[in-house]
């Protein structure tokens, strides 16, 4: 596919995410069935400026209030491939993290290298054998283990890397960030991590880090700013977006199925889209919603409370969506050319997020005890 193609920075971001999102239509079915990295979905981002658009003075910078935008293109992006919405995802809230917890000069650097091409991610999960930053003599820090889910692999060439910082002298230690030069650098990568039924082009695998070597400038922020509100809950809305877009694209592709068919005169169909349509409309009210307190709210608690809200509504119009989507469309729906069984795919998998209980939890302790 010529590159040619891809929409110029100087649109609307409106307009750019709209017809990204229909070359992603295009090129779907060959990008899944390779499985691996997204390159050409991810190149046209760069190209068309969507992945600089984040940086101070562009279109969303984050200074400005903007989050109702963002939520909107974060959406379009996962309606046009769910494991691209995750990688751009990371990148904004690496940039995010740049923005809130970075000095002036780390901020110039790793901005411009943002200008460059350099891609960014958040990588903060992890099962055994974690990361440790381990301070040595002359400000040095030596990094030992690895973390899961690395979404966009090596081509994230500066992964903002979460470790417990492990001090000569037991003061100041934490959870750390760190943005780690990935280009300088080939850690071992263990794709066998990610055998998914879904999401495979999100590429998040394991990676083990053991022997970079860090310095001081290359720590974002303080011990235990990652895990700063109401940044840390507040950003689930972002992954929400996304998924309502996986969603959108399900309603999308079940009603040309079903117009195809000539089935969309069915009583029992017309209802099932119905379902859909209102879930679907109902996610895109909460990102509103999201975006408007997220612009207005300084209220941590309930930035917070809102947020869950949203991650949680979403993932169960989401669900909905896809039970329904399933009934309306059978397992003819489901055969390849159909695009279907790909989309279900990812949007199962993209579903699991972390912390689902303790999130609904939160909201109904904040109501239970919050102001009334
Ligand atoms: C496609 C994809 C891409 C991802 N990319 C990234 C990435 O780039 N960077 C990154 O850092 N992470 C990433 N993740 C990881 C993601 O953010 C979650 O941390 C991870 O999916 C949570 O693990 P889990 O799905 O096994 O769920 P779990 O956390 O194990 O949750 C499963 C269930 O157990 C419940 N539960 C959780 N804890 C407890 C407990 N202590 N006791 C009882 N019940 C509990 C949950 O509420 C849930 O119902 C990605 C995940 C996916 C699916």
């Amino acid at each position: 596919m010529a590159i040619s193609v891809i929409p110029q920075p100087t649109s609307s971001l409106y307009s750019i995410g709209n017809q990204i999102k229909s070359l992603f239509g295009e090129w779907a079915a060959d990008t899944y069935a390779h499985g691996g990295y997204p390159a050409l979905e991810m190149r046209a981002l760069a190209d068309s400026g969507l992945l600089t658009s984040v940086l101070p003075g562009a279109p969303l910078d984050p200074a400005g209030k903007h989050h109702p935008e963002l939520l909107d293109l974060l959406r379009i992006i996962g309606e046009g491939n769910l494991s691209v919405g995750r990688i751009f995802e990371g990148h904004v809230n690496a940039l995010q993290l740049i923005g809130l917890y970075a000095t002036e000069d780390q901020k110039e650097r790793w901005y411009d290298d943002a200008r460059q091409g350099h891609l960014f991610g958040v990588w903060n999960t992890e099962m055994g054998h974690g990361v440790r930053y381990h301070e040595e003599a002359g400000g040095q820090y030596r990094t030992e283990g690895s973390k899961t889910y690395c979404s966009g692999s090596v081509q994230v060439t500066r992964p903002i890397v979460t470790g417990q910082l492990v001090k000569s002298r037991d003061d100041n230690s934490g959870w750390q960030m760190a943005v780690l030069p990935l280009d300088r650098h080939e850690p071992e990568v263990d794709r066998s991590f990610w055998t998914t039924a879904g999401m495979r082009n999100s590429v998040s695998y394991k990676i083990d880090f053991t022997g970079i070597h860090l310095g001081s400038e290359d720590l974002l922020g303080e011990p235990d700013d990652y895990n700063r509100q109401p940044h840390l809950s507040g950003g689930a809305v972002r992954f929400a977006a996304v998924q309502l877009g996986g969603a959108e694209a399900i309603l999308e592709h079940t009603r040309t199925f079903l117009q195809r068919l000539n089935r969309s005169e069915d009583p029992v169909q017309r209802r099932r889209i119905g379902q859909m349509v209102v879930a679907v409309s109902s996610g895109k009210l909460w990102l509103q919603q999201a975006g408007s307190v997220l612009n207005s709210s300084t209220d941590s608690d309930h930035i917070i409370f809102i947020a869950n809200q949203v991650r949680t509504a979403i993932a169960e119009y989401c669900r909905l969506c896809l039970d329904l989507s399933d009934q309306s469309v059978g397992s003819r729906g489901m055969l390849p050319p159909e695009p279907l069984a790909r989309l279900h795919a990812d949007l199962r998998v993209y579903l699991r997020q972390p912390a689902p209980d303790a999130a609904l939890s939160a909201i109904g302790q904040y109501f239970l005890n919050g102001p009334s």
